[in-house]
């Protein structure tokens, strides 16, 4: 049974925003076989919201619905308090969100510069350059290199900037720690830390549930398409919950 399920701690000033995303009732299928049932979960604005659980949970088909990638069998998607289930991926994005899928998301075949040019909605080439190498210094050593050519690390930087460049309101994360060292790990994760405190609303999936529930204020675990605990982050890592939830899942 889950927990809290509206996402919100009790008596949180949280309760008196709308919530930048909300997942109402989602059901989504491949084919004939369901793997989202009656999923409901709320990201608020300037948090960060782990969405965390086994492999095959549906946490990514998740993201996809969020996102308009995957048209949804049951339920509604809402954004800032309305209703989008209907519009597509281009229309959302416009509206201020941003999907950084797993595997990264970058044109491969396209230099560094031209990928940040592509991220940057309006703005200028340079602009959307110096606001990128200003949170990932890396990138601007790289800029004529074909993306596909970076290290994994770099690809995920150049991924990221996305979600930095182009000013979203709201951004879905799709295990942006994927094969990354260490220490990469960390230059990710403080900038997921940088984009909540700029005001971004977060819904992050990543393999490190720990880590992820560390910097997270919500929390929602997904077991085979259904959420089973959704609720304060941090109240996920205290006595024995982890284990329950978590722990016997992974
Ligand atoms: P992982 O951590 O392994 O990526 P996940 O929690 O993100 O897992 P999803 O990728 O959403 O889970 O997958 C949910 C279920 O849907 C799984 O059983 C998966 O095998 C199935 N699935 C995912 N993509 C497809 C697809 N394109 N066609 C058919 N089934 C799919």
């Amino acid at each position: 049974m889950a927990q809290h399920l509206n996402g919100v701690a009790p008596g949180s000033t949280a309760t008196l925003t709308k919530p930048a995303l909300e997942l109402k009732d989602i059901d989504a299928s491949y084919g004939t076989t369901a793997v989202l049932r009656k999923v409901s979960l709320k990201v608020e604005p300037a948090a960060v919201t782990a969405l965390i659980g086994p492999n095959g949970a549906g946490k990514t088909t998740s993201l996809r619905v969020a996102s308009g990638l995957m048209k949804p069998t049951g339920g509604t998607v809402l954004l800032d308090g309305e209703d989008i289930t209907s519009t597509g991926p281009a229309r959302r994005a416009k509206r201020g969100m941003c999907h950084v899928p797993e595997g990264r998301g970058i044109y491969r075949n396209l230099t560094v510069k031209e990928n940040l040019l592509m991220q940057a909605n309006e703005l200028s080439a340079q602009e959307s350059i110096e606001l990128a190498t200003s949170v990932f210094p890396r990138l601007g050593e790289r800029l004529s290199q074909k993306a596909g050519t970076l290290s994994g690390g770099e690809q995920q930087m150049l991924a990221l900037s996305a979600a930095y460049v182009a000013s979203p309101r709201l951004v879905l994360v799709d295990e942006p720690s994927l094969g990354l060292a260490p220490i990469i790990v960390d230059v990710v994760f403080e900038f997921l830390e940088t984009l909540r405190d700029k005001g971004v609303a977060l819904l992050l999936v990543d393999q490190y549930a720990l880590r992820t529930l560390s910097i997270a204020d919500q929390a929602y675990v997904l077991r085979r398409g259904e959420v089973v605990y959704g609720g304060d982050a941090k109240t996920l890592l205290e006595g024995n919950m982890f284990e329950q939830y978590i722990g016997e899942a992974s």
